[in-house]
């Protein structure tokens, strides 16, 4: 068995760059599903697996894969991941905590050169907060059915912006990632999420000013 540790260190360096993208002027961020800010987190995390080398997927509900390969491909991937969208009171760690640190997980074991007998994927789920295109959960719901239910195309946003439209658009601003079908076999699946609004990221800041240990906020809910 080997001992493995990720680097908290950039995981959480990784969580503040991500979390100005739609960072709120008071704290929190607002980076609602299928927006131009939600299109750029997706590209700032493909650009940072693709310099890793890691292979990059999207699928027709624009939810996105990062795989790191395993000795025996043709095993079904272990999936770890959450999402990056974010509602309009949402914090900077929520999705984005279950997202980077599965993302950390994969660079912490390629750093180490750990080889594992599965494949493993990072997974960002499409539309996980439901706040701009209801129902929540679109991406990870059609990836379980293997198909997008019908009457999702004429979903409008509470912005007015059409369904359909910011889906396409959103998958066609990422022409890096390979296009892959809808659901497929996965051996099992971890998320980490902590619903918290923007309470824990002040408490964080709130514990840091007191100078506690860095991993004092863990704890903190
Ligand atoms: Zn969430």
């Amino acid at each position: 068995m080997t001992m493995f540790a990720i680097d908290g260190n950039r995981l959480n360096r990784r969580l503040a760059e991500f979390a100005e993208i739609g960072a709120l002027p008071k704290g929190g961020v607002n980076r609602q599903a299928l927006t131009e800010g939600d299109r750029q987190a997706r590209r700032m995390l493909a650009g940072l697996a693709l310099a890793r080398s890691f292979r990059v997927f999207q699928d027709p509900m624009a939810n996105l894969f990062i795989r790191r390969p395993g000795r025996d491909e043709t095993l079904a991937p272990l999936m770890i991941g959450s999402h990056l969208d974010s509602q309009p009171a949402g914090g900077r760690y929520d999705g984005a905590l279950g997202t980077l640190s599965a993302f950390e997980v994969l660079e912490s074991l390629e750093d180490a050169g750990i080889e594992t007998d599965r494949p493993m994927e990072v997974v960002v789920w499409t539309n996980e907060e439901g706040c701009r295109f209801a129902p929540g959960c679109m991406g990870s719901m059609a990836f379980a059915a293997g198909a997008i239910p019908d009457d999702w195309a004429a979903r409008q946003a509470t912005d007015g912006a059409s369904f359909t439209e910011e889906l396409a658009a959103t998958i066609e601003s990422l022409p890096e990632a390979e296009m892959r079908p809808l659901g497929f076999p996965v051996f099992s699946y971890i998320e980490i999420h902590i619903e918290q609004g923007p309470s824990l990221e002040a408490e964080i800041f709130r514990s840091a000013r007191h100078r506690h240990s860095g991993t004092r906020w863990l704890e903190a809910r």
